[in-house]
Parts: C-alpha cells; structure tokens; sequence
C-alpha cells in the first residue's frame, strides 16, 4: 500500500533491491542489496542526504570528496564505485560488494593469522596502497574494519571516508584516523606526508595480523600515545627474525626514516617464496 515502507522491500530507483545490513560506520550504514537489471549482488553505502536538512551525517563536501576519490580508483585491491543515486532523504553510493566479510573473519580463535596468510593479505594491501599513491590519493584510515574480502577472497581496501587527494590543501595538517592506527608525525601536528602516515597504519595492520593484538595499546590514551611517539612495541616470540625487521623500518617514528612502499615489496619477508608474477601485480 503507498506509505508504507518496510526496508525490505525497497527499491531503490526500481533497480536495487535493499537486502540486509552489512555493516555501520561512523557515517553511513552498508547494505547488500541486488541489482534487478543484471541479477548480481552490489553494496549499497547509504549517508543521510546533507540536503535535505539531516543534522547528523556528514558534510556534502565531505560525501562529494569520497565520491571522486573513489571515481578515480579502478584497482583490483580497491572496491569500485558504480554509481551515485540521491533520494530526497539519502545518498547512496553503489559498490562491488565485499562478500566475504571484513579481513579479520580470517584470523584462528587466538585471533591470528600465519605468518605465510599474513604476507598475502599484506602483500594485496601494499599494492592497493601503491596504486593510490601514484594517483594522488591518501587513505589515511588504513585499520581492519575498511580492509574486506570479496567472494573470491581478494582483498578490497574499502571506506576512503576520510581519504585525500595531492591538490587538497589541507592534506598535511587534518588530524585524522583512529588511534591506535594513527602515526606520530600526525599527533606532532606539525604536518605530516600522508603516503608516510598510510605506511605507518599497514604496519599495524601487519603486526595485528600476525600478532592478534595491537603493537600500540594502553587502557589510557595518553599512554599509547607515548608509545606511539617513540615507536615503542615488542614483538611476540612466534614472529620470524625478517617479519621483526620488516616490522621496525615500517613502525619507525621518524617519517623520514621510515621504509616507503618500494623498499617494502623489496624486504626478504615481503618477497619470500613469491613469483615474479605475483609481486609485479
Ligand atoms: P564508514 O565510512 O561509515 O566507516 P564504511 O565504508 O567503512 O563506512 O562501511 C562500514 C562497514 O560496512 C565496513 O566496516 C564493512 O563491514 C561494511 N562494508 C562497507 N563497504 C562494503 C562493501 N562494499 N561490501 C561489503 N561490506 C561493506
Ligand atoms: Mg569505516
């Protein structure tokens, strides 16, 4: 009957059927949903339309930056936009959708990966990162909960909410990302590079993989700040001699100092037992 409106059965603009609810951000909730005109099954980012008067959600420059960012990236690593749909009260964005889940459903009940699972994921992530770099564009909110997995268990960097691109002139001063995931040239707020800020946060996504827990943790935050500012953090015993290498030049708290993207898919832990082929892609 018109008016009524179960989210079930909505269709957005006759053409994709809302399904459930994949996931919530700080900004916008993810629905799976299919697309009646091919039968294949989207993601749909759903923000409340900054237009239409909303008081929470984010900024229109804020949903527009996102937009181009991701209309400029066409990655085998990096979820693809297909298109943008505005409702009276929403915006969606329609994406590939990321079957199988977040990253993190893969780690074992202590809640790890192996060192070998860990590299191929991370070696998927520097590549997604590098192809980014070299078009301008700056994640800066590198953690689990943006890196999915599509069905066929690719990695899809996801969620460049707070991404920026090189010709943004805020682009070295914005205090941004989440915490534990956060480099110490951003805390300084002394401007940082955001390629450095990036390689920062997939060190600690690399440590969490292998690790099961943060390199950087405290109950207060001041104190893991600390710790993050002198780039201190101990390796568990299980780690290999080269991942502990690999591991220093990436969390080194000096951006100067610190490994770039290159030199990473050069280190011995990052090349070991890959194929020409697998580490050109
Ligand atoms: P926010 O900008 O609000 O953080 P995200 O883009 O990170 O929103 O999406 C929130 C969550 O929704 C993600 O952490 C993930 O679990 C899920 N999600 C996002 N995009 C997709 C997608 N393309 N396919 C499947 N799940 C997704
Ligand atoms: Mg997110």
């Amino acid at each position: 009957a018109p008016g009524e409106e179960s989210p079930a059965a909505t269709v957005l603009l006759g053409r994709y059927e809302l399904g459930d609810l994949l996931g919530r951000g700080a900004s916008a909730k993810v629905y799976r949903a299919r697309d009646l005109l091919t039968g294949h099954s989207v993601a749909i980012k759903s923000f409340p339309n900054p237009r239409a008067g909303a008081e929470e959600g984010r900024r229109p420059v804020a949903i527009e930056r996102e937009a181009a960012i991701l209309r400029r990236l066409r990655h085998r690593h990096v979820v693809r936009l297909h298109e943008i749909l505005a409702t009276r009260k929403k915006v969606h964005f329609v994406l590939d959708l990321a079957a199988g889940g977040e990253l993190f459903s893969l780690v074992d009940a202590s809640g790890r990966m192996t060192e070998d699972l860990t590299r191929h994921y991370f070696r998927q992530l520097i590549s997604a990162v590098r192809y980014c770099h070299a078009r301008g564009v700056f994640h800066r909110d590198i953690k689990p909960e943006n890196l999915l997995l599509d069905e066929a268990g690719e990695l899809k960097v996801a969620d460049f909410g707070l991404g920026a691109v090189a010709d943004d002139g805020n682009l070295r001063h914005t205090l941004c990302g989440t915490p534990a995931y956060v480099a110490p040239e951003i805390l300084s707020r002394r401007g940082y590079d955001p390629a450095k800020v990036d390689i920062w946060s997939c060190g600690v996504v690399l440590f969490v993989l292998a690790a099961g827990y943060l390199p950087f943790n405290d109950a207060s935050l001041v104190n893991m700040y600390r710790k993050i500012y002198a780039g201190r953090f101990r390796c568990p015993s299980w780690f290999s001699p080269s991942l502990r290498d690999l591991l220093r030049r990436v969390l080194d708290p000096n951006p100067d100092a610190r490994i770039d993207a290159d030199d990473i898919v050069g280190h011995p832990w990052f090349c070991h037992g890959a194929g020409d082929e697998e580490l050109a892609r």
